[in-house]
């Protein structure tokens, strides 16, 4: 078995310049995560509040914090605190909640808009036909930053299948760009996990959000 500290280096050395690792970390103790940090990793991924409370408390400041799970708007309060980005809103409602608490923490709050790129009913994140409309609602928001988007894509196992989700999460990514609208700035596209990053920095990811190839096996699954 190959340390956590091995493979951090190992994909730190593949990944080519201009492309961000977030270490997706749900699950992982605190000495985990500071291991990864120690081995050059910068940003940190937690997709549960109080997972996150606890292990930030440990870990404070010595990364960035992205939020990547499914955010609940009474949750809000804990995360806008603690969080760097968060890389999953899906509603005018949430980011309208994300200001006000960004407003009392006395920051401005960098998100990403989370896209539904398989069309699927049951899964979180915005249809792409919806997105314009959404960012142009959000941007005005003075304490929340749009920066980009973030998909996830149909989970098949095989990183190939990936591809076209991929590539419309790029297309919707490029035309949102092109608009130009006021205060949104278009920089991060947040695709591919530990089976599928590959594909998507081919298809123009530059943050990718790794957990099993540095950390191992999750014992416990949740997605
Ligand atoms: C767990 C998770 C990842 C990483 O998954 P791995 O297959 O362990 O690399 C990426 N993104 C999100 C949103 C996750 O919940």
């Amino acid at each position: 078995m190959e340390t956590i500290t091995e493979n951090v280096k190992r994909l730190l050395s593949e990944v080519p310049e201009g492309v961000e690792i977030v270490a997706a970390a749900k699950t992982r103790t605190a000495d985990e995560i500071l291991e990864a940090i120690e081995a050059g990793v910068s940003k940190i991924g937690e997709n549960y509040v109080q997972e996150a409370v606890s292990v930030h408390e440990l870990v404070g400041e010595k990364a960035q914090w992205h939020f990547i799970g499914h955010l609940q708007s009474n949750k809000v309060v804990q995360v806008v605190p603690i969080f760097d980005m968060i890389e999953t809103v899906d509603s005018a409602k949430l980011a309208r909640k994300i200001d006000k608490y960004a407003e009392l923490n006395n920051k401005i709050m960098s998100i990403l808009i989370e896209v539904n790129s398989g069309r699927e009913p049951q899964k979180n994140g915005v249809m792409p036909e919806d997105i314009e409309h959404l960012i142009r609602e959000i941007a005005p928001l003075p304490h929340v930053k749009v920066m980009g988007l973030m998909t996830m894509g149909p989970f098949t196992g095989d990183p190939e299948d990936a591809r076209p989700y991929f590539v419309e999460t790029r297309r919707i990514f490029n035309h949102i760009k092109d608009l130009n609208i006021p205060k949104v700035e278009m920089k991060y596209l947040s695709m591919g996990m530990s089976n599928s990053y590959k594909v998507a920095i081919e298809e123009g990811a530059n943050i990718i959000r790794v957990g099993t190839k540095l950390f191992g096996e999750r014992i416990c699954k949740f997605e």
